[in-house]
């Protein structure tokens, strides 16, 4: 029984959908204005492993994912600059043509990671009709009042509002004072829609009672939910930094306009941080796929790293410790080629439902490694090819800087370890150690067994 978070009841729970055959998710994509760090990945490769488990629990997930490319402004509060329009002008670029590149990068690093593709790429400006129409509701239902510089929702008149964040609006209140704007009628209150001042240049604008504007940040997710999932949806994901503001106003505005529960579990990552820092541009840590890759690792090396961690913990990335989860990942793929030349099929009866017990337990990726690596020397090749068909790591596929598959080593090394065998039969130890050094110059070294002589890829 595959059980979850459920932070909106901030306790451990069991995972029953409405509907098994279309198990309906939400996971809050990014804003698409700079290249996606391995900060913003971390997210989408937890919520992957989540994809994986309910599959192996015979359920089919239904994913949308939202792809923000306007009104993400650059504070967490309805004032700054849309963070779309500001990299725009950095750039020399139109809005649009920013969206458009880091949509694309966006998704090239998400194939490159083997995640599951969403059944939906949703992006906020293919909704804003339906946004204005979500909008109309709220101001039919009396929960949207208007300032000089757009529609507010009255958290007021929401009392759950608080519950979801255990939010103390009273403190929030007292802190915020010199920055709480007087036309807000509450600190909490967040807008749904901007108006564009004469003398803005807001590129991305339209016309919504009688005046350019553009939807809030937090709109798009109640809206795109609204039309492509319906209200309750199964699991709604994010990070934990999306729990007090966005996703508390998610919350409000579905409830406002429809007077529905948004989601019925909500799954949230924990922070990632570089060398105890949190990751900003500011600070110059930003780290890419690209970046990984440039340093000699693979991004599946990222992804197990990632992994060694459960995903409600907060993870501190160094590069030591990515070299040590490089290393695990080479003895796994090491076990892999040895368990193919040592021809054993049958699989371990037990390694799925025993990897599935771990994994339903809130997706305890941890323990199902330590279990893995606790059996690792029995396992045999079909094993493996399940351990990557879960955790997509890209165990079995060999490719060790060049393009080799197993078989191509394989035909390589084999009839260069018979003649070696032979050589050193005869005594001829010169020879057996230039074909030694042949091997490690396709990257591979030899271990002499009493079952036989077989290849490995160099550490
Ligand atoms: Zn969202």
């Amino acid at each position: 029984m595959l059980k979850l978070y459920n932070t909106a009841t901030k306790k451990l729970e069991s995972f029953k959908p409405k509907n098994s055959e279309k198990v309906t998710i939400y996971t809050c994509g990014p804003t698409v204005y700079s290249a996606p760090h391995i900060g913003n990945f971390a997210a989408y490769i937890y919520w992957d492993l989540l994809l994986q488990i309910l599959k192996l629990n015979d359920l089919t997930p239904y994913r949308v994912l939202n792809l923000t490319d306007v009104g993400h402004l650059t504070s967490d509060g309805d004032k700054g600059e849309d963070k779309l329009e500001k990299g725009a002008r950095i750039e020399g670029k139109t809005v649009w043509e920013i969206a458009d590149h880091y949509i694309s990068l966006f998704k090239s690093d998400f194939r490159k990671l083997r995640l599951n593709e969403p059944q939906k790429w949703a992006r906020a400006t293919d909704y804003i009709e339906e946004s204005k129409e979500l909008v109309q509701k709220l101001i039919d239902n009396d929960f949207v009042y208007e300032t000089s510089d757009g529609l507010y929702f009255d958290t007021s008149k929401f009392p759950a509002y608080p519950d979801f964040a255990h939010l103390n609006l009273e403190n929030q209140k007292a802190g915020a004072r010199v920055s709480f704007s007087s036309e807000k009628r509450n600190i909490s209150d967040f807008a749904v829609w901007k108006f564009i001042a004469p003398e803005e240049k807001h590129i991305m604008r339209w016309n919504f009672l009688g005046r350019p504007g553009y939807p809030g940040w937090h709109l798009e997710c109640s809206t795109i939910i609204h039309q492509e999932l319906g209200e309750p949806i199964d699991i709604h994901t994010g990070g934990i930094d999306h729990i007090p503001i966005h996703h508390t106003n998610e919350i409000a505005q579905t409830f406002g306009a429809f007077q529905k529960k948004l989601a019925e579990f909500w799954l949230h990552c924990n922070f990632l941080t570089i060398n105890g820092e949190k990751i900003s541009k500011s600070l110059g840590n930003i780290i890419t796929l690209k970046d990984l890759e440039e340093k000699g690792f693979s991004v599946f090396d990222f992804k197990l790293w990632l992994y060694q961690g459960h995903y409600r913990s907060e993870r501190n990335f160094t590069w030591e410790d990515l070299a040590s989860a490089k290393i695990r990942r080479k003895n796994w793929q090491n076990a892999y080629i040895l368990s193919c030349q040592r021809g054993k099929t049958s699989q371990t009866p037990s390694l799925e439902s025993k990897l599935l017990e771990y994994l339903n337990d809130d997706l305890n990726s941890p323990a199902a490694f330590a279990y893995i690596d606790s059996i690792k020397e029995t396992l045999t090749s079909e094993d493996w090819e399940l351990i990557d068909e879960i955790f997509k790591l890209n165990l079995t596929e060999i490719k060790n800087n060049s393009n080799w598959s197993f078989s191509d080593y394989e035909s390589f090394a084999r009839p260069l370890i018979n003649k070696r065998n032979f050589a050193r039969a005869q005594k001829n130890y010169q020879t057996a150690d230039q074909l030694r050094e042949e091997l490690s110059k396709k990257g591979l070294t030899l271990l002499d067994t009493s079952e036989g002589t077989f290849w490995q890829l160099e550490p």
